[in-house]
């Protein structure tokens, strides 16, 4: 090991799935990374327990009405507690943090990224949203700032590293899907599924919100877009294949007709590893691949007519400008809705496609325009929702 400089790591959403995997990561490697700064939305308790385990520099409870509990627990810890949405854009840009994890979920995770970017400091993106709302003006941003952008997502960090080392053009990549919890159901079956049922994924353990658009594949769209961006190829270009083992994690076939993937189990540690200790790799403890326990790779075409949203992925690509910001926005309305039973299964594409007809398309927008995309998009596909039901 060359480099021993300790790298100080701001968590932003540390106590949820990718947050704590993190937090194992830095566990393994005390002499490596230190978690400097941990953030969580409203739990409180888990951000608390982590406080006092990592002892980090400071934490965020983004949810105000936690603040108190949060500091007076932590009263006597050498802690600070900060809250509310705008600290979070101000713990990203501390002097000592040399590398910002985003794991919060969905639109929460622009600001506080582009704070990030306008401070200099090196991403590691998990919070795949921010490049689908708003992947122009984030990849712009960083070029202009030379921040890296490094994925986190299994199947990003499965293209980044098979594009390590190359300096020819990309023919295509290959995005894997596991084809979530509903792969193999018909469309009648799918249309009174149940939000316990989609939220059983079958190889994942992941937060609520991203389960649910696995089962939709929204999330395999959103990778199409964020695969867009992080590697500036068409979306031509990008195929979505579906691999039922998540072994393959994703590939990309040169102009030669090679074809070079990345393998493993599916465990994000080892994307997250690689995120935080880029460009070396670093051992790990990670359960490796048995070759005489794996019976099957398989790959299968996925069906555009049970998976629609995966389709409308495609779409807000080529009308560019704030098509993927309202996808976006009206797929968290539809997603907690159907979460709360109030919104059938397959009435999210519905929502999501009546939402982006409705709201002006804009070409070139600003941060504020993104703003006020989103919130009018939220107000309009929960209209659309309360109508329906
Ligand atoms: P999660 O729900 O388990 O955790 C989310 C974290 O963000 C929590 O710490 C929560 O407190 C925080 N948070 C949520 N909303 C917030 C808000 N409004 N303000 C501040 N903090 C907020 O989610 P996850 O599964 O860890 O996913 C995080 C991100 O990583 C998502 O964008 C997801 O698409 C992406 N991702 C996750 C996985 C996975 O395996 N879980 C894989 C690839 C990509
Ligand atoms: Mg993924």
């Amino acid at each position: 090991m060359t480099n021993t400089k300790m790298k100080r790591v701001c968590i932003l959403g540390s106590t949820g799935s990718i947050g704590t995997q993190t937090l194992q990561v830095i566990s393994e490697h005390p002499d490596l990374f230190e978690a400097y700064v941990l953030t969580a939305n409203s739990r409180a308790d888990l951000l608390i327990q982590q406080a006092k385990e990592y002892k980090p520099q400071c934490v965020v409870i983004a949810d105000e009405s936690k603040y108190e509990y949060v500091r007076d627990a932590l009263a006597d810890d050498p802690v600070q507690v900060y809250t509310g949405a705008e600290a979070l854009c101000q713990v990203v840009q501390m002097e000592p943090v040399d590398i910002v994890l985003t794991a919060l979920v969905g639109f929460s995770g622009l600001r506080p990224t582009i704070s990030a970017i306008r401070a200099g400091k090196p991403i590691a993106l998990a919070n795949k949203e921010t490049l689908v709302v708003a992947g122009e003006l984030i990849t712009g941003l960083c070029l202009e700032h030379r921040v890296p952008l490094l994925p986190v997502d299994s199947e990003h960090s499965a293209i980044f590293q098979s594009l390590m080392g190359e300096v020819s053009a990309v023919e295509k990549i290959i995005l894997t899907a596991s084809g979530g919890p509903f792969r193999t159901f018909t469309l009648d079956q799918l249309r009174d599924v149940t939000p316990a049922q989609a939220l059983k994924h079958p190889n994942w353990d992941m937060g609520a919100k991203i389960t649910i658009d696995s089962a939709s594949m929204m999330n395999k769209g959103f990778e199409v877009i964020e695969a867009r961006w992080l590697f500036d190829v068409a979306p031509d270009k990008i195929q979505v294949v579906v691999h039922p083992q998540s072994i393959l994690h994703s590939a990309v076939q040169f102009e030669d007709g090679a074809v070079k993937g990345q393998l493993g189990m599916p465990d994000m540690r080892v994307p997250i590893q690689l995120a935080l200790s880029y460009p070396q790799r670093l051992k790990s403890s990670f359960p490796r691949i048995d070759w005489w326990d794996l019976k099957d790779l398989t790959f299968e075409k996925p069906d555009a007519e049970k998976f629609r949203c995966l389709q409308m992925a495609y779409e807000a690509i080529r009308m560019g400008g704030n098509a993927a910001c309202i996808v976006n926005a009206a797929n968290e309305v539809a997603n907690l809705a159907f979460r709360q039973e109030r919104c059938k299964f397959l009435q999210m594409a519905d929502v999501i496609e009546q939402t982006l007809q409705r709201i002006p398309h804009q070409e070139k927008p600003t941060l504020q325009d993104y703003l006020d995309c989103d919130s009018e998009t939220r107000i309009i596909a929960n209209e659309i929702i309360n109508t329906k039901s």
